[in-house]
């Protein structure tokens, strides 16, 4: 898809904050530094428009960015960061939760997680808690410049066994540095609006 516009139109915290438009919307989840803005920035176009917004004690709250006026990103705060208090973790658990059971243009979740490593607990986690709502979701596999060719299969195959991975779910393969996967990356977000 070719970006012609991107606007970040609210940072919501709650159902009445959400844009009252119905276009279709896809949330970007993932742990905090796993390159969730990086992925954004480069799906869009932009050096700077998605920012890290998960450092504890920030704000957290839910950003919709406005794209050729036809859909939304939702960019949810990272999780995982172990200095936020249990009270931060369950106030940013119910807006997620919140935003997952009500929100009816939701069309996918893109989780990113790092091609590097096996899938966290907490990416297990997220994965399962967003299939237990039967949302359909897209694995974005990062970093993909840090890891040779040769060894890109063998780190995706330990992605879909970390996670359990639902078959009729997409992997995309991704680097933000290099821009792969970037067209195939708007074709499978394009396949669900
Ligand atoms: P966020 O906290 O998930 O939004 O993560 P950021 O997008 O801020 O990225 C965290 C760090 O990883 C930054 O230093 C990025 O430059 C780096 N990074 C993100 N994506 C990639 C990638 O595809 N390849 C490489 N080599 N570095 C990346």
């Amino acid at each position: 898809m070719k970006v012609t516009s991107a606007d970040i139109v609210i940072s919501a915290v709650k159902p009445e904050q959400y844009p009252e438009t119905h276009l279709p919307e896809f949330a970007l989840a993932g742990r905090s530094n796993v390159g969730k803005s990086s992925f954004i920035n480069k799906l869009l176009n932009r050096k700077n428009l998605a920012r890290t917004s998960s450092k504890p004690g920030k704000t957290q709250t839910l950003n919709f960015y406005l794209i050729n006026e036809v859909l939304h990103f939702v960019d949810v705060p990272g999780y995982g960061y172990a200095k936020v208090s249990k009270r931060e973790r369950e106030i940013w658990g119910k807006m997620i939760e919140t935003y997952l059971t009500s929100r009816e243009q939701l069309k996918a979740v893109i989780l990113i997680v790092d091609l590097r490593h096996p899938p966290s607990k907490d990416d297990v986690t997220m994965y399962g808690f967003v299939k237990h709502y039967e949302i359909p979701v897209i694995v974005v596999a990062t970093k993909a410049d840090k890891i040779p060719k040769g060894k890109w299969d063998k780190h995706l195959k330990v992605v879909r066994e970390t996670l359990d991975f639902d078959p009729s779910d997409q992997l995309v393969l991704f680097s933000s540095e290099t821009g792969l996967g970037k067209e195939k990356a708007w074709s499978v977000i394009q396949s669900y609006m």
